[in-house]
């Protein structure tokens, strides 16, 4: 385990997607009536308004959309250079999460990228697995 993490808030509507990163797999919501696909998870479908959900695993393929590196203030926990990044995965839907393995400078915009997942603790003992990203050529040995 590395790092400290601050607790996500898990809800009901969320609980799905934080046991799917417990089993090492990025689960996501698609309406059970018109197949559109969404995230963050939320319990009714934009495009129908159905209540009717099920959910496909993600490849964790994706491609960065955009990133930032937050640099001030610095927080104690996190491991500077610190990247996060919006990552379209294969599947449709845009998710928030970090990049490693990567120099700042190396990162661009349709950059591939793999997904994998670490362990953290919260500030309350508990553990976090969380998806995290990098790039697709490093996964593979460039
Ligand atoms: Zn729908």
């Amino acid at each position: 385990m590395i790092g400290t993490r601050l607790a996500p808030t898990i809800s009901p509507d969320t609980q799905f997607f934080w046991d799917g990163l417990r089993d090492h797999t990025i689960l996501i919501q698609q309406c059970s009536d018109c197949g559109t696909r969404r995230f963050p998870p939320r319990p009714m479908c934009f495009s129908c308004q159905s209540l009717k959900w099920e959910t496909v695993t993600a490849a964790g393929t994706g491609t960065v959309h955009s990133f930032v590196m937050p640099q001030y203030p610095p927080l104690p926990f996190f491991e500077y250079p610190y990247i996060v990044a919006l990552i379209d995965l294969d599947e449709g839907v845009r998710l928030v999460s970090n990049l490693t393995d990567v120099a700042p400078d190396d990162v661009h915009i349709g950059m591939p990228v793999t997904a994998y997942f670490t362990t953290f603790d919260t500030l309350d003992k508990e553990e976090l697995v969380l998806h995290q990203f990098r790039p697709t050529a490093a996964a593979v040995g460039d």
